[in-house]
């Protein structure tokens, strides 16, 4: 991508909520979906940002306004839909921790068995994190506070972006490391990667997707031949307990020599 293009680009991105939310049909959020629109895609699409939005791109970028695309919300009296927030409901919460892979804005605390909370005033009221729950303690509320300024989005949307950056860094680590869940469909983390490095302002993105599958398909391969040769000793040692054998007993101590190599004694 050109030096002007990615300016556009960072343009389109900044006029987006930052919810990433998805509803605009890019599952990865706010900056496929402002690469889509530099590419052609039509510019109402964005759901939690609704008419202003869709204004706001259509003029940036000469082109017609088109009508938003409707939210299940009613409108406010800043044309967007209704701001929401998601609460726990905390006494049925089992703390089964996959909310917090869901958020794409960390604004979910807790930890295993323990019971969880939304860190109210983080929350967008994506939704992310509702389907995921397996016992169903999430609930949108309306968001009763006074309506931001323009400077208040503003600072709002970096905020939400610096913390969906971090998210995406954390959970390519998380899934190299296989700790608590996966909720989430992998994140195509080239995109973020390069614009994270030609913005000062957001974190950096390192990409470890491949690291990760090499080590995925060794781990995958050696479980497999570890589960090979506990099955082949098995069988010997059966075989040796009624009968004894020279030679069944030497390619039993082979066997042994290999597991153990393979599992690092
Ligand atoms: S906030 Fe708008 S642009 Fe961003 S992911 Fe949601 S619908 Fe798409
Ligand atoms: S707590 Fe739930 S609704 Fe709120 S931002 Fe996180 S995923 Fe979205
Ligand atoms: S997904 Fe539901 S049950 Fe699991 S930790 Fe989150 S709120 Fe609790």
């Amino acid at each position: 991508m050109t030096n002007n293009a990615f300016a556009l680009l960072r343009e389109i991105d900044r006029i987006l909520p930052q919810t990433q939310c998805g509803l605009c049909g890019h599952r990865d959020g706010c900056l496929p979906y402002a690469k889509a629109i530099l590419e052609g895609e039509a510019a109402n699409k964005c759901i939690p940002g609704g008419q202003p939005v869709a204004d706001a791109l259509a003029a940036r970028l000469n082109r017609p306004p088109l009508p938003a695309e409707k939210s299940v919300w009613p409108i406010q009296s800043d044309g967007r839909p209704q701001r929401m927030k998601a609460i726990i409901r905390e006494d049925e919460c089992i703390g089964c921790t996959k909310c917090i892979s869901a958020c794409p804005v960390d604004a979910i605390i807790g930890s295993g068995k323990l019971m969880h909370t939304v860190l109210t005033d983080l929350c967008t009221g994506c939704e992310l994190c509702i389907p995921p729950c397996p016992v169903d303690c999430i609930e949108l509320v309306e968001d009763t506070a006074p309506l931001p300024t323009a400077l208040q989005q503003e600072q709002e949307q970096q905020q939400l972006r610096q913390r969906y950056y971090a998210h995406i860094q954390r959970e390519e680590r998380r899934r190299i490391d296989r700790k608590g869940p996966i909720v989430r469909a992998e994140i195509d983390t080239e995109l973020f990667s390069q614009f994270s490095q030609w913005i000062d302002e957001l974190p950096s993105i390192e990409r470890i997707e491949a690291a990760a599958k090499t080590v995925t398909k060794q781990d995958a391969s050696i479980t497999i031949e570890l589960a090979k040769l506990r099955t082949q000793i098995k069988k010997l040692e059966k075989q040796l307990s009624v009968r004894a054998d020279a030679k069944k007993q030497q390619q039993l101590e082979q066997l042994q020599q290999q597991l153990n190599l393979l599992q690092g004694n």
